[in-house]
């Protein structure tokens, strides 16, 4: 039951409370009151949501697995990583969600981004789960073989706590191809048993067309929506992208497809400037670059002779629309101030919570059309969900058919964000995609009573 007359005593009450017991876990209480200042309100006059105290379950994971992964490194020194499982809800379906290798990767990161995993699978019609899991392992600068001893390891542990029917990873930052297939393969070889125990992997063993592309695709097939439903076109815009990893650089490819110039492409390192645009040709030169040279993004600066930008995020180039897609908090009040007066007509989040709560309020009042992570990226999951049917049914379908079904399914995440988010002739895509999110995941935990 919800302490509080009001709407707003009952979110301070409840935020409270959730500090208390998750203290310190900033990006975990971000997270939560991102949803709670919408769920409340919806929840204000629905008893049968109060009395059974859905809100404070959901925000409770499942369980933590926290463990020890020990490896070698080439020069044959013992070296030691955290691994973690957050196994957040499977009210709707086996837990399902990525897993990240980064150097400062915590337990709070990895909450918020269960919890929002979960509102997420819920949203994409899919039965599935939420959950989230990583280490805080860096691969950068590691050798192929350092980097599978390492996936070995990690799997070794994390082999008890998945299977198909159970908890169902995938990739997220730092882990694509390489590191999906290393801990596949080693989850084959200790179960002694082939199965879709995660997606994302090769098409020559049971990998899903259009897989690594769905999240960028998917994040501008919601743009494209959006867009579409306000009167616009995507062809001939100016579009900024963060990040270039696997999100940003299908974002980038999709944006090029349908007629918009992508102008920016970032990593940790700085953003480069193109104002003639990325181009297929350009965009090839990137994938060598990130995903088999394992490069910097400075060095497209060098090849295509454009600026580069040390130390900075690409948001005050002058744009029409925006797709953060790099990492959380990425994108702070300031740079969306500049967002708009730059003239800037919608965001689609391609990461997970890249905009800070400042920069959200920011374009919320100035009506910028804003798709956020939960609806925006979906289509990676959602591509993952048909991989597992796939696997299931031992069959592949066909690109064309992937690409309708995941068409289709972003369409039908604009729908519900249309349905749950429309206030005074205005669409609010934050409320309507929590709520739409949170429907089905609340009446699934409703019908199994106390448990
Ligand atoms: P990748 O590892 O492929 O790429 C990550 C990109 O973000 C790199 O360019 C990286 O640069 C940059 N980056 C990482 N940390 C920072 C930082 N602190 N500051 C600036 N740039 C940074 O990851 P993905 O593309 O898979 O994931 C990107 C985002 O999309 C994440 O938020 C992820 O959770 C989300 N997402 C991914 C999905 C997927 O299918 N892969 C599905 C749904 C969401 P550098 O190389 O220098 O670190």
């Amino acid at each position: 039951m919800m302490i509080g007359n009001t709407v707003q005593e009952q979110l301070d009450n409840f935020m409270q409370g959730l500090k208390r017991r998750n203290q310190g876990q900033t990006e975990f209480h971000q997270a939560v009151y991102e949803v709670a200042a919408t769920i409340i309100p919806y929840i204000y006059d629905k008893p049968i949501y109060q009395e059974a105290a859905i809100l404070e379950r959901l925000t409770e994971p499942d369980r933590i697995i926290s463990f020890r992964v020990c490896w070698e490194d080439d020069q044959g020194n013992v070296r030691t990583n955290r691994g973690y499982r957050v196994q957040h809800c499977n009210a709707i379906g086996p837990y399902k969600g990525g897993i990240r290798f980064h150097h400062d990767l915590s337990l709070s990161v990895l909450k918020f981004l269960a919890f929002e995993q979960t509102l997420k699978n819920s949203l994409t019609g899919l039965p599935m789960g939420g959950a989230k899991g990583g280490a805080d392992f860096n691969p950068k600068g590691k050798s192929d073989r350092e980097v599978m001893r390492f996936c070995q390891a990690f799997m070794t542990e994390l082999s008890r706590h998945i299977g198909p029917f159970t908890d169902v990873p995938a990739g997220d930052i730092g882990v694509g191809a390489r590191e999906i297939s290393y801990m596949f393969g080693q989850f084959k070889r200790i179960a002694n048993e082939f199965t879709g125990v995660m997606t994302g992997k090769g098409l020559a063993f049971g990998g899903s067309l259009i897989r690594t592309e769905a999240t960028g695709y998917g994040a501008v097939y919601m743009m494209e929506d959006m867009l579409k439903h306000h009167g616009h076109t995507l062809e001939g815009k100016t579009a900024v992208v963060s990040g270039s990893g696997n999100v940003a650089e299908y974002t980038v490819e999709k944006v090029t497809q349908l007629g918009g110039k992508v102008v920016t492409m970032s990593d940790s390192g700085g953003f480069i400037y193109d104002p003639d645009g990325i181009n297929e040709e350009k965009l090839a030169f990137i994938k060598e670059l990130k995903q088999v040279k394992r490069g910097r993004i400075s060095e497209y600066a060098k090849e295509f002779e454009v600026e580069f930008h040390a130390k900075q995020g690409p948001w005050a180039v002058p744009c029409d629309l925006a797709f953060p897609c790099a990492t959380q908090n990425e994108l702070n009040g300031q740079d969306a101030e500049t967002l708009i007066k730059n003239g800037c007509l919608a965001v689609s989040e391609g990461a997970n919570m890249p905009t800070e709560q400042e920069g959200v309020k920011a374009f919320q009042k100035a009506k910028i059309l804003f798709a956020p992570s939960k609806a925006a990226n979906a289509g990676g999951v959602a591509v993952s969900g048909l991989e597992m049917t796939q696997n299931s049914m031992r069959l592949s379908w066909s690109r064309e058919e992937l690409d309708q079904r995941l068409r289709q399914i972003m369409m039908d995440i604009h729908s519900q964000c249309v349905e749950y988010g429309t206030e005074n002739g205005e669409i609010n895509y934050l409320k309507g995609a929590n709520i739409g999110g949170f429907i089905k995941v609340a009446d699934a935990i409703l019908a199994y009573g106390i448990i």
